[in-house]
């Protein structure tokens, strides 16, 4: 269990990365965001804490599609910015 852990701790800095490389975040969250890549959220302030909530997580990580309200999963994030904030299912029952 722990490995498994690892390896989504490991898919989460990784398409936060890729958020980062893409310009979606930008400013303070960026920063803060390069943080929690290097160090974890755990090394985070209340504050820094708070942004990396409202600007970060609650907008990708914890994405909700908009047509089934499921939470997106991560790899299929990316995609649905540009399909209307669907899921992959979603998208395709409404030919993508
Ligand atoms: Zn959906």
């Amino acid at each position: 269990m722990p490995s498994e852990d690892k390896a989504e701790a490991q898919q989460e800095k990784e398409f936060l990365q890729q958020l980062l490389d893409n310009g979606q975040i930008e400013g303070t969250a960026a920063g803060i965001t390069r943080q929690v890549i290097a160090r974890g959220e755990s090394t985070l302030s209340d504050r820094q804490d708070w942004v990396f909530n409202n600007q970060v997580r609650s907008k990708y990580l914890l994405r909700v599609c908009d047509l089934c309200g499921e939470l997106i999963p991560l790899s299929e994030v990316m995609p649905s910015m540009s399909n209307g904030g669907r899921c992959a299912t979603c998208a395709s029952i409404m030919g993508g």
